[in-house]
């Protein structure tokens, strides 16, 4: 008898679980149920359909039955809803979403990927219409519908996370006002502050209003017909639909009433060849508690880029193949009107929550390629590593140009607990109009080894001892465009002139712009017995900290 594999989830995991199957075992029978109308679509592009970037629904749908059937010989059943898994019987009742009709499925494998539901907490007034979820291609039409029938002029976002940020941009491409309201002082949570203002900053150039630091309490429909997202601070911010971007909780209800072992994030349990706590039942994507690599603690991720990898690892596993899931760093990206920003590994704020304080952090700015080559772009980067080792903890990156190249050849690196030297001694591919012969992920690495090894000690903004003297070693006519309060301006070549004004008690921390002089300046002094330290990224790093607490406040 062939073997039955049945498969719950016909997006992300489940279809590659499905299809990667099917290329290693063609005896099996394999079968998905999916619930909604459509299989393998991309819900990734939601945002964008909805910002009629993508004008066309066709273009979200990248498969269907009838490809799952001719090229793959797979078994799609959308409409269908898998409502109970009997794990002692190995079978699965199902309900046909529009016709009610059951039915029961017998499986000698079976996998989840129901992925993640968005989070609708009971508040008053939440069940009012046109207030939206971002899900499905359903709801994107939904709010297409919402917005044209209505001659839609203004929008709330609640929450500032990935798609709470994508919607707001694609509302305001729409020509809609658009507040964006958001419980903690920051949008983009998986930043670290001074790294995600700048997609603040953009959005506000555009337009966008933000409410940071407030949490929703409430809705209600005013009387013209718009709706009023009524926060704890007792404002009242008024659109003509709300956005619900408050992050998704696992779907773990067949899971769990199959008896399967729940993770202690609320994911479904899994080992490392994501087989859930029963041997014939694997779990994959949103749905599944994920090992970080970087704090070694379990986490939910939300990303599909795991989701498809570790569909690909049940398939393996399925048939008799025993790779392996090596655990999430959540590297990720995003962008807003032309301006991206990425990371891999743990931010500062990832890291203390995991209870990681042994780790040091710098800060540069390149060019993404030779400022030389017409159209050069500045780009922040920020680099956090272990100083014992060097090992890389994780990056972020934000700029208009080449960011997620940057990240994913770090991302690469961490994956391997590659360290800030090997960053230093990557070769990748240069000529002008792509990169620098010293590429910014290479600078990244040598400023950091050099900062590890104490040819440039560093001290960051946010740790400068009280006793320190602030040395500005830029030109003094940038010292009087803006300064550092406290500093002294000597410039590199007067410094190396004479550096006797110094203090031989005090640590100097010099700073210039970017921290390329400052190092010059640092490397200078030590050799002459000064106690000088480097501040990474220098005054323009300095200026996004100030910038993003002054968002804060
Ligand atoms: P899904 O892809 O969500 O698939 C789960 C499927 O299971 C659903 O179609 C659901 O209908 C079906 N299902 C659930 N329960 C049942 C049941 N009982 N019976 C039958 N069917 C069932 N990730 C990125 O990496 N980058 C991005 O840019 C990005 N953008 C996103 C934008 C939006 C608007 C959304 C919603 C998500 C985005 N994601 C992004 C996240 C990414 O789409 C998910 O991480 C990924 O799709 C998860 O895959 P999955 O298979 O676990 O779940």
């Amino acid at each position: 008898m062939a073997k039955k594999v049945l498969i719950i989830g016909g997006v992300a995991g489940g279809a590659s679980c499905a299809a990667r199957l099917r290329r290693l075992d063609e005896t099996c029978e394999i079968t998905i149920l999916e619930r909604g109308p459509y299989v393998s679509f991309a819900n990734c592009g939601l945002p964008y359909y909805v910002g009629n970037v993508i004008t066309e629904q066709g273009k979200l749908v990248l498969a269907n039955a009838g490809l799952f059937r001719d090229r793959f010989r797979i078994d799609v059943h959308v409409h269908h809803e898998a409502v109970n898994v009997d794990a002692a019987r190995r079978t699965v009742a199902v309900r046909h979403t529009q016709t009610g009709n059951e039915s029961l499925m017998s499986y000698d494998a079976l996998v989840l990927s129901p992925g993640a539901a968005p989070i609708r907490p009971p508040l008053p007034g939440i069940e009012s219409p046109g207030i939206f979820q971002v899900r499905t291609i359903p709801d994107a039409d939904c709010i297409r519908r919402w917005i044209s029938e209505r001659h839609a002029q203004s929008a709330v976002v609640v929450g500032g996370g990935f798609i709470g940020v994508e919607m707001a941009e694609n509302l305001l491409h729409r020509g809609l006002k658009v507040t964006l309201v958001e419980m903690l002082p920051q949008i983009m949570p998986n930043l670290d502050p001074e790294m995600a203002w700048p997609l603040q900053k953009r959005l506000e150039e555009h337009g966008c209003h933000f409410a940071l630091g407030d949490a929703v309490a409430g809705f209600e429909q005013s009387s013209a017909g718009a709706l009023d997202v009524l926060t704890k601070n007792g404002t009242r911010h008024r659109g003509d639909l709300v956005i619900l971007g408050l992050g998704v909780r696992p779907e773990t209800a067949l899971a769990r009433e199959a008896g399967l072992k729940i993770g202690t994030t609320g994911g479904i349990e899994v080992d490392e060849h994501m087989r859930t706590s029963d041997p014939h039942i694997w779990a994959v994507g949103d749905a599944v508690q994920v090992r970080n690599i970087v704090t070694g603690q379990p986490q939910l991720l939300a990303l599909a880029g795991p989701a498809n990898r570790q569909g690909r690892v049940a398939a393996d596993n399925i048939a008799g193949r025993q790779s392996v899931f090596r655990g999430v760093q959540g590297t990720s990206i995003i962008g807003v009107f032309g301006l991206a920003a990425a990371g891999t590994g743990c931010g500062e704020s990832a890291l203390r929550r995991a209870g990681i304080t042994d780790y040091e952090k710098v800060y540069l700015h390149p060019m993404n390629h030779v400022g030389y080559y017409p159209g050069a772009k500045q780009m922040h980067l920020k680099i956090l590593f272990r100083p014992a080792d060097g090992r890389l903890l994780g990056a972020q990156a934000v700029g208009e140009e080449d960011i997620a190249r940057r990240i994913d050849v770090i991302s690469a690196f961490l994956q391997k607990d590659g360290t800030v030297h090997d960053l230093a001694e990557a070769e990748l591919c240069y000529a002008p109009q792509f990169g620098a012969a010293k590429d910014p992920v290479n600078f990244a690495g040598m400023v950091a080894s050099n900062a590890r090894e104490k040819n440039m000690p560093v001290v960051n903004w946010d740790a400068v001892p009280e006793n320190a003297y602030l040395l500005d070693v830029r030109d003094e006519d940038e010292f009087a465009e803006s300064h550092v309060p406290g500093s002294v301006n000597i410039p590199l070549p007067a410094l190396r002139r004479d550096p006797s004004a110094l203090p031989q008690d005090r640590p100097i921390l010099a700073y210039c712009r970017v921290g390329q002089r400052g190092y010059y300046a640092v490397r200078f002094l030590r050799q002459h017995g000064y106690d000088a330290r480097n501040v990474p990224g220098g005054i323009l790093t300095w200026e996004n900290a100030q910038a993003a607490r002054a968002k804060k406040s």
